[in-house]
This record gives C-alpha cells, sequence and structure tokens, in this order.
C-alpha cells in the first residue's frame, strides 16, 4: 500500500483552482478539489485509463518507464521498465494498449499475453521520427503525430537526423499507413470529437519558429479536410487533448506564465470556457474513473486527479 499523497497545500471547498468563466463551464463539483496522486517523475506524460483494471498507466519519459497507479489503494509501480522512452498510450476497440515510443521511433500494441506487436516503424521505408501522441478511432483506424521530440537528444530518447516529415498519419486496421496532415511544425495530442466528425491536433512547435495552437479538421473518411486554428495558447504551450461527452475540448496548459499552468476547458466552438489551475506545466490528461467522471492530469513531476461534473468522451 502506498501513502496517500491527497490533496494539495490550501485547499479549500469549491476549490478556488477551478475556474468558470463562462456559463457553459458547469464541470466544477463543490465539494471535490485537485489532489496529487502520484509524484516524483521526471516528466509524465501518456495517461490511459483502464476500467477494467481499475488503474492508470502513463508514461515518465525520461526515466524510460511506464508506471501504473490502482485507483483502489493508491498503489505506484512500474508496468513497463524499460519503455523504449513511451509517450503517448492509448487503447484499441478491444482495449489493448497502444504506446508511441521515442526510442525504438515506433508505435506498438501489448496483446492479452503481453507479448509486443509493432504496428508501424517506417513509412516509405524511412524510419519514423518518434511517434508522440495515439488515438484509435471507432474503425479500429490508429491515428498518431510523428513530431520526433525523442531525437532532439539523449533525455527522451536518442539523437538521430529526422527522414520524414513532421506529420500526422493513420494508419488503417489492415497496417496502411498515410500520412493525412503534413504542414505542422510539431504535431503533439489529438483527440477525436465524440461523434467522430471531428478531429482536433495540437502544433507545438513555438520552440521551433511555429505555433501553440490546436487546428480542427473535419473527418472525411480516412482523410482530413477544412483544417482551421482552434485555440491559441501563446505564450504558452498546449500538449495533450481530450473531448467530454458535451463535446468540450480540455487542453494542458504550461510553458507560459506558472500561474496559467494547468488545463484548460474549450467550447466546442473553440471559446475559453474554464481552468484548472496546477502548481506544475501540464502535459496531457484523460479521463477515466469508474464513471468517466475522474480527469487525470500527468503535469511534469507529478500527476493530479480532479472529479468533475461531466464525462470523458
Ligand atoms: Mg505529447
Amino acid at each position: 500500500m502506498s501513502l496517500p499523497l491527497g490533496y494539495l497545500p490550501d485547499t479549500h471547498y469549491p476549490d478556488p483552482r477551478i475556474e468558470r468563466l463562462d456559463p457553459r463551464f458547469t464541470y466544477k463539483q463543490g465539494n471535490a478539489a485537485i489532489e496529487r496522486i502520484a509524484t516524483g517523475f521526471r516528466w509524465a506524460e501518456g495517461p490511459v485509463y483502464f476500467g477494467d483494471g481499475g488503474y492508470l498507466l502513463f508514461s515518465d519519459i525520461p526515466n524510460n518507464r511506464i508506471m501504473r497507479w490502482l485507483e483502489e489503494d493508491g498503489h505506484l509501480s512500474p508496468f513497463r521498465a524499460p519503455s523504449n522512452y513511451s509517450n503517448g498510450n492509448t487503447r484499441d476497440r478491444e482495449g489493448r494498449l497502444v504506446s508511441c515510443e521515442h526510442d525504438a521511433r515506433r508505435v506498438t500494441r501489448t496483446e492479452r499475453d503481453g507479448r509486443i506487436t509493432v504496428l508501424i516503424d517506417r513509412f516509405e521505408g524511412k524510419p519514423l521520427n518518434a511517434p508522440n501522441d495515439v488515438v484509435v478511432a471507432s474503425d479500429g483506424a490508429i491515428w498518431f503525430t510523428d513530431p520526433g521530440y525523442g531525437i532532439d537528444g539523449p533525455y527522451e530518447g536518442h539523437k538521430a537526423q529526422a527522414e520524414l516529415g513532421r506529420n500526422v498519419y493513420r494508419l488503417d486496421p489492415r497496417g496502411d499507413a498515410t500520412i493525412v496532415a503534413d504542414d505542422f511544425v510539431r504535431p503533439n495530442g489529438l483527440c477525436f470529437s465524440p461523434d467522430e466528425q471531428k478531429l482536433y491536433v495540437v502544433d507545438s512547435g513555438v520552440s521551433h519558429g511555429g505555433p501553440a495552437h490546436i487546428r480542427v479538421f473535419a473527418v472525411d473518411g480516412a482523410r482530413l479536410r477544412q483544417g482551421r486554428v482552434f485555440a491559441d495558447f501563446t505564450p504558452g504551450m498546449t500538449d495533450g487533448v481530450r473531448c467530454d461527452v458535451d463535446g468540450n475540448v480540455w487542453c494542458s496548459m504550461g510553458w507560459g506564465d506558472p500561474g496559467e499552468d494547468g488545463v484548460r476547458c474549450h467550447a466546442p466552438n473553440g471559446e475559453l470556457i474554464g481552468k484548472v489551475h496546477l502548481p506544475e506545466t501540464c502535459a496531457n490528461l484523460c479521463f477515466g474513473g469508474k464513471k468517466k467522471d475522474r480527469l487525470f492530469m500527468c503535469a511534469s513531476t507529478s500527476v493530479y486527479a480532479l472529479y468533475v461534473n461531466g464525462q470523458g468522451a
């Protein structure tokens, strides 16, 4: 059994760190506050919740491991180490873990017996850069981004030259990959709207002369069209995104004013309607818990959780 970490200093009900900017932000629970559920990581990313097992998995990239946090008693242990410096994680339609691996420069699936299947590591004969984040559509297609942060240096992978563009890919269930977007500086987090009619994709290229925004596309079968800026995060940046059942887009926030670190919630039309303030830069988030009403936030050295009056898509 792990020691409980629990609530932050100065916790007060209702938690003033949850900021309602618009009447549409109805997600604040009066008697729920931000909890730090785990800490001691170098860079936490890629959270994914397993409802059947009652645990959260997330990557601790520089420590080259995937961690597992059991919701029942807060027990924390390594799930996979080494993890090939994994980053984004998700589950496919059969519930299997799908992971982006920086160091091996590939997307993998973990089978029920624990074996690891490589889904893709090359495109047109060239190695992927370093896949970052991944989602699975209801038709089983795997959509992922390949910005290449894992080949920038040894801290989150290893130094290598990019041989491919910083693309967004779709891998169909037969294993054929296509580029669905090639005009990002650094494509990063991505998620579908609840009806899968829209795909939100982060461009975190600001430190490489690019933007710090989310673009939204219309999903046209296996293609994307009508890309436009959905929300801008300068002078900060976002990394990971998730939709709730109402179509709101929850985005990580950091790298700017420390007072803005945390999570932002945007209405489907892009308007900012609420904020969750954390004491650390937040990279990625997911919904989980037995009722999908618990927001898990990977923020630098810690993982935070918050019950919200809503549910993940
Ligand atoms: Mg990311």
